[in-house]
């Protein structure tokens, strides 16, 4: 357990304050837990397997490889987490379904022609004297040329037209930390969607990150706000269907 007394913000931190003062409050300050989600670990088997689809030699880098890696990731998964396989009834369904996530990653990269040069890289930065800011990319490749690039897989489908830029506030963060500690602006960063097979790219510009780090010192100034007068006010939304909370929340509970 952390004893650092800074406030900890992390991109998904960041998205609960912004999206529900009292969902950050439940996850960040009350530090509940929540039952596993099937989408989650579905997201976790796959992303697994893609990173240590890297541990191969290139002309290994298949989709046949990473296909059968799916099993003894699912069984170590599960033999760290044993309710899943409680959860997961139909076992065969359960793994074509993730493989069919990894077919659609391999219609849109190209393993074998580049190496991941970091994997589950953690970012970190002292962003104030109050606030730590910190972050997993999925994967971070330097090119022979020096140019980095920053890529994020999704179990997901990709957003509606419209909502591109939210959706690479992440990303913009670990480029933010990514400068902030190695001098680099990195030069594009990828949003990877396996569930619909697109792609979102961006060409981040020092002007994004100061951006990217206003709307960090904005949030972290309200959290502050918020802690200071214990004040969690919920937001509603179509967010609040998939809130493992709503059963205690005080929009809900009458
Ligand atoms: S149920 Fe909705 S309003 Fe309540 S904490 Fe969850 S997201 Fe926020």
């Amino acid at each position: 357990m952390s004893t650092d007394p800074r406030l900890r913000l992390s991109p998904s931190a960041v998205n609960d304050y912004n999206n529900c003062p009292q969902l950050y409050k439940y996850r960040a300050i009350d530090k509940l837990s929540q039952p596993p989600s099937l989408d989650a670990e579905r997201g976790t088997l796959v992303h697994t397997v893609l990173h240590d689809l890297f541990e191969n030699l290139p002309v290994d880098r298949t989709e046949l490889t990473a296909i059968e890696l799916l099993p003894s990731r699912w069984r170590d998964q599960v033999a760290a987490k044993p309710v899943l396989a409680e959860m997961v009834t139909n076992e065969k369904e359960w793994l074509d379904r993730a493989a069919s996530l990894i077919t659609t990653y391999f219609t849109l990269e190209a393993p074998a022609t580049f190496e991941a040069t970091h994997r589950e890289m953690h970012l970190e930065n002292d962003f104030s004297p109050q606030v730590y800011l910190h972050g997993y990319v999925d994967r971070l490749d330097i090119a022979p040329t020096g140019e980095v690039r920053i890529i994020d897989y999704k179990t997901g489908k990709s957003p509606k037209p419209g909502w591109e830029e939210k959706a690479l506030f992440q990303l913009r963060v670990y480029a933010l930390l990514y400068w902030k500690t190695n001098g680099v602006l990195p030069r594009l960063l990828q949003l990877i969607y396996l569930g619909d097979g697109k792609l979102v790219k961006s060409n981040p510009t020092l002007a994004d990150l100061a951006s990217a780090e206003k709307f960090l010192q904005r949030t972290a100034d309200d959290i502050f706000i918020s802690i200071e007068k214990d004040y969690w006010p919920p937001k509603p939304s179509r967010l609040c269907d998939w809130c493992f909370f709503k059963t205690i929340c005080p929009a809900h509970v009458i």
